[in-house]
């Protein structure tokens, strides 16, 4: 990214919601709690009718993460998976989504379990062997379903190239976001046709709200998805919107510390004798690490290691820091330990995408980053 893109996204960052309340001047969107909105006669109303429908906060949030995706539209959800859930109700039964093998736990059974008995029919493959995804493409395919850098194993996908096959093979191209942020990565801008994000992570950034979104620059598709928000109902409350509002004000300085963070933690990881293996895309010698380079403009927040002495070293790793929290969930200005494999993605034990016991993923906070590289140096001594 060059310094003036950075320069336009940070003021986007800051001002992405629009001017101040034409009403009041708060330069902050005012938390609008009414449900309901007088009209001036039936069917005239002033832009708002029912909540569900639309609310003037939830609009200043749709506005500024939508500004921050470079995309035409956006709308808000109550979580990313009823954002994801939406996003998979546009295809017809029948069809097929193509999922990357380590997507996130409960993209799997949302997909295979929610939308398996529908009729929606889901394959898996290793996006980040673009080869392997245009040799292995299901016949009927209507949408590919990438995350990228993945949770926990922090592979890359070239998005460019995932976007050229899809649209070669007639698919839509649906790229969760969540893990880079519009700060560090935009999908759109390289093909994608959809974003998704659980804004209960980096974009919320505070571990203090859940929620999620749908970016996208194609009307067709914005009308389908803006006639499910309001069909199903799956919105967030005018609080919850503004908290990821605020949020967002700051997601340009937090991302740029995470990941310097990051980097200082996975470097001092790589030479550490308890430590087997360091999943972090920065890294040179990371097999995604030149698409990384290509795509995004900062490696992110979240490192994952394998630890030497197994699955006992990893729990004892886990239990042993104190400025890390051992806790579910990432990408808010603390630091969080956890393990996947009895954690997070406990729910595909057993299956294909099973997570390896000797593994512990860290999401890296905007702490002193000599406290956090001492911490786990301290932890690491026990193990
Ligand atoms: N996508 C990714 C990459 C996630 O890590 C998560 C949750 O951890 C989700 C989607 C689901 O988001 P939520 O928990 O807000 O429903």
């Amino acid at each position: 990214m060059s310094s003036s893109r950075d320069d336009a996204f940070a003021t986007r960052c800051v001002h992405g919601a629009g001017a101040p309340d034409p009403v009041t001047g708060a330069v902050v969107p005012p938390i609008s709690l009414s449900s309901t909105f007088a009209q001036d006669a039936v069917g005239r109303q002033r832009g708002f009718e029912y909540s569900r429908s639309g609310n003037p906060t939830r609009a200043a949030l749709e506005r500024h993460l939508a500004s921050l995706e470079g995309a035409a539209h956006g709308f808000a959800f109550a979580s990313g998976l009823s954002a994801e859930d939406a996003v998979l109700r546009l295809l017809d039964p029948g069809g097929t989504v193509l999922l990357s093998d380590d997507a996130y736990g409960g993209t799997f059974r949302l997909a295979r379990q929610v939308h398996g008995p529908a009729g929606l029919v889901v394959r898996t493959t290793r996006l980040a062997d673009i080869d392997a995804v245009a040799r292995d493409w299901p016949d009927g395919t209507t949408m590919l379903w990438a995350e990228t850098p993945t949770n926990p194993w922090l592979r890359i996908a070239d998005i460019a190239a995932l976007a050229e096959l899809a649209h070669d093979r007639g698919a839509l191209l649906a790229v969760d976001n969540t893990f880079a942020t519009p700060a560090l990565q935009q999908p759109l801008a390289l093909g994608a046709d959809l974003v998704v994000h659980s804004t209960t992570k980096y974009l919320g950034g505070h571990s203090d709200v859940v929620g999620g979104f749908v970016a996208t620059s194609d009307d067709d598709v914005a009308a389908r998805v803006g006639f499910l928000q309001n069909a199903a109902g799956a919105v967030p409350g005018p609080f919850d919107c503004y908290l990821v509002h605020r949020g967002c004000r700051t997601l340009h300085l937090r991302m740029e510390r995470h990941s310097a963070n990051a980097e200082a933690v996975a470097t001092m990881l790589v030479d550490h004798p308890a430590v087997a293996e360091v999943l972090w895309p920065g890294l040179p010698d990371h097999p995604g690490h030149d698409v990384a380079a290509r795509q995004m403009s900062g490696f992110g927040g979240m490192v994952s290691l394998r630890l030497a002495g197994g699955a006992d070293a990893a729990l004892r790793l886990c239990e042993s820091t104190e400025v890390f929290t051992l806790a579910e969930s990432l990408g808010a200005v603390e630091s969080l330990i956890e393990h996947p494999g009895r954690m997070t993605h406990a729910s595909v034990a057993g299956s294909e995408n099973e997570v390896p016991d000797d593994l512990v993923r860290l999401s890296v906070g905007i702490e002193a980053v000599d406290d956090l590289v001492a911490d786990l140096a301290q932890a690491l001594e026990r193990c």
